[in-house]
């Protein structure tokens, strides 16, 4: 309320301002007259140099021969030849001017009355009119509380299409085949087949879902509606229910169509389970979106396309065989896939001919579309910074780095014997990882700090890896106490750089004894159990099903790996000492070893994999 008085205030002194200047200007336009005496006014009537006396109530107006204007004022008894007579004007010389009476109750008259009273009211007016227009759009907005803000996509030119999404092969034929229903589906109603009202796009966050379902809307030719679950449910409540009545209103009318709503988790939580507080909003708006797709009729061409990354949490209701029966996985990219997202990011940039966009799919597994998109976004700010004409490889492996640990701290100061501790920790890391038959090769060795790590090797596997056996486990294990190891060695003491190595080596034991089985004493056995988020593979919560006997089993084994793992990675350093300090040493003076240059160490320094 009070900001658009405020506003109104400065609406109203503005039209005050144009019109004392409107005014102001009318005035400057006429010359000023000159005041007269009646005495003046007769001589200059003698003298010839009048020409025309205009009169109007006590007022006279003289008009000169030379285009000079001038006022004065009569007696108000006397009529004006009588007093012009009085003050010695000749009858002569009268008759040589020309009379006009003008009446005095004209429009200036009554302006001069009326525009003290009239301005005050006439800006108060203005000043209501819009207060009340405001108020009214405002009451009006109160009303569209309940229409939903949906968008539409019509299919133009620049839309995204099925070619914008690189991989998820699966996911655009199946959603291919539902755009099919729409658009043929008297084809699928005389074989007796429903058409499916929901379709639910589900994978980890990033992975092409809203820009799969965007596709969609370019290549089905239908009309495409578009909504984010959250927008259902927004400031006031009571209105996410009839929003939804309205959204599937629109969608209906617009049949056969597409309603798009993404992110549904934000409403489509378990009932009752009392996460989120028990939002009584998001209830009704689940229960409006379930009553909606239930009311679509046998043949209503409304299909209802859905995303989430959290399948977990939605309520079963939805899940329903004639609701969101038809799930479509968005996987992440596989090392193709990686390359062609890549491919279709570094459209319109230039790109050098030496880039392989191969090797960055290789550096990158795990990488979601979405983090993809970043690299290249990346490499070409750095190459902007350097002020490089084209995007260079190294750009886009400084990119890889940067989006995976943080940008380069170059200013990090560290001291030269942090700087040593450092470098012999990585060094350890390198050593044990390229002596292992089973640990995946080193791709990248550097000391320079990175977001929170101190220094990093980088290791990435030859190809691409669904499976993991357990020797590749040890030696990865192995490959993490290399820094630890490498510490002990060389300085006979520990650092608390290798904190996260050891954490990530006893999260990995543990797993093999508990989940995988690889263990030899408790055999194929998984023990405790684990929440997960369906699809998605992350642990949410752990639940212990097994004695506290066999728990003391399970420490003793996980303990087993990690000390065979040690020993290993102990051996190697021990025993390769000259190797260690060959690569601290070269690391100290050039902070990073690329994968070629280390290649050309381990062939010099003999070390092989064994
Ligand atoms: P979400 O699954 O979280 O909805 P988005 O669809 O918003 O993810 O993806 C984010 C961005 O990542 C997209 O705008 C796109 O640029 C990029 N991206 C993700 N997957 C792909 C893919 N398969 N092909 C091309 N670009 C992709
Ligand atoms: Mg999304
Ligand atoms: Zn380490």
């Amino acid at each position: 309320m009070m900001k658009f008085l405020t506003k109104n205030i400065l609406w109203a002194v503005g039209i005050f301002f144009v019109i004392a200047m409107l005014f102001s200007l009318a005035y400057k336009e006429t010359k000023e007259p000159i005041q007269m005496t009646l005495d003046q006014v007769a001589t200059k009537i003698n003298a010839s140099e009048v020409s025309q006396l205009v009169v109007s109530g006590d007022a006279l107006e003289i008009e000169l021969k030379n285009g000079d204007k001038g006022v004065s004022k009569k007696e108000a008894e006397a009529g004006l030849t009588e007093t012009l007579t009085n003050y010695g004007v000749t009858p002569e010389a009268l008759q040589q001017i020309s009379f006009s009476v003008k009446d005095e109750s004209g429009f200036k008259f009554w302006m001069a009355a009326l525009l003290p009273i009239l301005l005050p009211i006439l800006i108060i007016g203005v000043i209501f009119f819009f207060v009340f227009r405001q108020a009214k759009g405002g009451a009006n907005q109160a009303f569209m509380f309940g229409k939903a803000k949906l968008k539409m996509f019509t299919p133009f030119k620049g839309t995204v299409s099925f070619e914008d999404v690189a991989g998820l092969k699966e996911a655009k034929q199946e959603l291919m085949e539902v755009v099919d229903f729409l658009k043929n589906p008297k084809k699928y109603l005389a074989m007796g087949a429903k058409i499916p009202r929901g379709v639910l796009l589900l994978g980890a966050p990033g992975c092409g879902k809203t820009l799969l379902a965007r596709a969609v809307a370019g290549q089905a030719g239908v009309p495409f509606f578009h909504i984010s679950a959250s927008e259902f449910v927004e400031m006031f409540v009571g209105v996410g229910a009839s929003r939804t009545r309205d959204a599937f209103e629109t969608a209906k009318k617009a049949a056969p169509s597409i309603l798009f709503i993404d992110e549904i988790d934000a409403i489509g939580r378990e009932r009752g389970s009392g996460m989120g507080g028990g939002h009584d909003e998001r209830e009704q708006t689940l229960n409006q979106i379930l009553v909606e797709m239930d009311g679509f009729e046998k043949d209503t061409n409304v299909i209802v396309l859905a995303a989430t990354n959290r399948p977990d949490i939605l309520d079963a209701a939805l899940l329903r065989a004639g609701r969101f029966d038809r799930r479509v996985v968005v996987d992440l990219p596989t090392i193709e896939d990686r390359e062609a997202i890549l491919a279709i990011h570094g459209r319109g940039k230039p790109l050098a001919k030496d880039v392989d966009l191969k090797q960055i799919a290789t550096r990158t597994p795990g990488f979601s579309g979405a983090d993809l998109e970043n690299i290249m976004n990346e490499a070409a700010i750095l190459a902007a910074r350097k002020g490089e004409k084209t995007i260079i490889q190294l750009d886009l492996y400084e990119a890889v780095e940067k989006v995976l640990l943080g940008p380069e701290r170059k200013s990090k100061v560290i001291s030269q014997r942090e700087k040593e501790i450092t470098a012999y920790h990585e060094a350890g890391h390198a050593l044990v990882g390229s002596s292992l038959k089973h640990a995946d090769p080193v791709h990248k060795i550097s000391i320079i700090a990175r977001g929170h790590a101190g220094g990093y090797t980088l290791k990435l596997p030859t190809e691409e890896m669904f499976l993991k056996t357990r020797q590749q486990f040890l030696a990865e294990i192995a490959t993490l106490f290399g820094g630890y190891v490498a510490e002990q060695v060389m300085f006979g003491d520990n650092s608390t750089g290798a904190s996260n190595d050891l954490q990530r080596a006893s999260d990995m034991a543990r797993r093999l004894v508990t989940k995988y089985g690889m263990s030899d004493k408790l055999g194929p056995q998984t023990f405790g159990k684990t929440h997960e988020l369906m699809y998605l593979g992350k642990e949410v919560g752990n639940e212990k099903n097994y004695s506290e006997k066999t728990a003391t089993d399970i420490d003793a084994e996980v303990k087993g790996f990690i000390d065979r793992s040690y020993l290993v990675a102990k051996k190697i350093v021990a025993s390769r000492k000259d190797a260690l300090e060959a690569i601290a040493k070269r690391l100290i003076e050039k902070e990073t070893l690329e994968k070629e240059e280390f290649d050309v160490m381990l062939k010099e320094l003999k070390v092989k994999k064994a």
